[in-house]
């Protein structure tokens, strides 16, 4: 499991819930981004750190508000990916409920206390704004692998992601259980999910932060003065973009703890398999591909509750119509 920082000599940074609160002078969209769900994941952070502070500058050059928040605010300082619970599988109704009527009270484990945070926030800021909120989840992966983004079934998270030039993944969201993206669609609101690379490399924090403006951009919050800042991002992810325009996931092989899961060596995200393709191996034997198709985010670390995802590519992106015109 990676430290989020161990070279000798430096100070282990320190995370806070609240990275960044930045309003502008003009009314508009509010604009959530969440970094570090994942302890292991701390370059979502230093990419909203960046956005912030650029914002914080410019005031009166773009619309609405921006708030960046810390994801595993514990497991970040613990270097983990999470202490008790994945927190970015604990977003089911029941769950978010349950916290809504106990508050803090009945709190036992490090991520309940650390949803409870993150829910209090996102819905102070949501009874607070009449219009839809945007958020954006931004993760990295135990693998080196291109930038990509994930959208919900909803017409609405799609045009969020409409500008972004990377491959976009559907039906990811039906295959998991009580991610953050399925509890903001759930009360109305629009989220996407943009993975930057692997973990601790030093493209992540500029990828996501590359990914941040776009979608900000897609929400129609950047005035003209940030043109130039646009196509840096645009042409930092262009330059770096693999696989299918779009891919959507048919097939999840989920895995329990007990299984002894391994993928077989070498698989990158995208990668094209073919049916009955040997990909990896638990305990009662061999793991084959279902079906032809592209490889999705397979498992090179300890800790998930998924070996592999199976997709499909396809092309329905020209019908999506961005928020900015
Ligand atoms: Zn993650």
């Amino acid at each position: 499991m990676e430290r989020t920082d161990s070279r000798p000599g430096t100070h282990p940074p320190r995370f806070q819930r609240i990275i960044g609160r930045v309003r502008s002078e003009h009314r508009g969209p509010t604009f959530v981004g969440i970094g570090g769900m994942h302890g292991n994941e701390p370059a979502g952070v230093h990419a909203l750190e960046r956005v912030a502070r650029v914002l914080g500058e410019n005031r009166d050059k773009f619309r609405g508000q921006f708030v960046g928040l810390t994801g595993n605010v514990g497991a970040l300082h613990a270097g983990l990916r999470f202490q008790a619970k994945d927190l970015n599988r604990m977003w089911m109704d029941e769950q978010v409920d349950s916290l809504r009527k106990s508050g803090s009270g009945e709190i036992r484990y490090a991520e309940a206390q650390e949803q409870y945070e993150i829910l209090t926030e996102l819905e102070s800021l949501m009874e607070h704004s009449n219009e839809k909120i945007f958020v954006l989840d931004l993760h990295t992966t135990s693998v080196k692998a291109a930038p990509f983004a994930v959208v919900t079934e909803d017409f609405l998270s799609r045009s969020f992601a409409a500008s972004l030039p990377i491959p976009i993944i559907i039906g990811l969201t039906r295959h998991l259980d009580g991610t953050l993206m399925e509890y903001v669609s759930e009360v109305g609101h629009i989220p996407i999910t943009v993975e930057g690379g692997q973990h601790d490399s030093a493209e992540a924090p500029k990828w996501l932060e590359a990914a941040v403006w776009l979608a900000m951009d897609s929400a129609d919050m950047l005035s003209d003065d940030f043109s130039s800042r646009l196509s840096i991002a645009s042409r930092t992810l262009e330059e770096v973009a693999v696989g299918p325009r779009e891919l959507e996931v048919r097939y999840r092989h989920g895995i329990a703890e007990d299984d002894e899961f391994r993928m077989e060596p070498g698989f990158e995200n995208f990668q094209t398999v073919k049916t009955n393709q040997l990909l990896a191996r638990d305990r009662r034997g061999e793991i084959r591909s279902p079906s032809d198709g592209r490889i999705l985010m397979p498992l090179y670390q300890n800790l998930g509750e998924e070996g592999f995802f199976i997709g499909r590519e396809c092309d329905h992106r020209r019908h999506w119509i961005p928020f900015k015109k």
